[in-house]
């Protein structure tokens, strides 16, 4: 993966194509993503990524830390 991430105030693409009310901040960055509800996440794809790429394809919880 040698894709940069958008800058943030691009919003994930998966907020692209849910309902306006499940959108919400990345816990990480503050991108809008898919937050809430059903396929919600609290972070946003690229935080993701990072966050796999750092601790393993076996996580899985998140620290809500900045
Ligand atoms: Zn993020």
């Amino acid at each position: 993966m040698t894709t940069p991430p958008p800058p943030i105030t691009e919003p994930d693409p998966s907020a692209l194509t849910c309902p306006g009310d499940k959108i919400g901040p990345c816990a990480a960055c503050r991108r809008n993503t898919h937050r809430y509800g059903l396929g919600g996440n609290p972070l946003c794809a690229w935080c993701m990524t990072t966050a796999r790429d750092n601790r393993g394809p076996n996580v899985h919880h998140y620290n809500s830390r900045p």
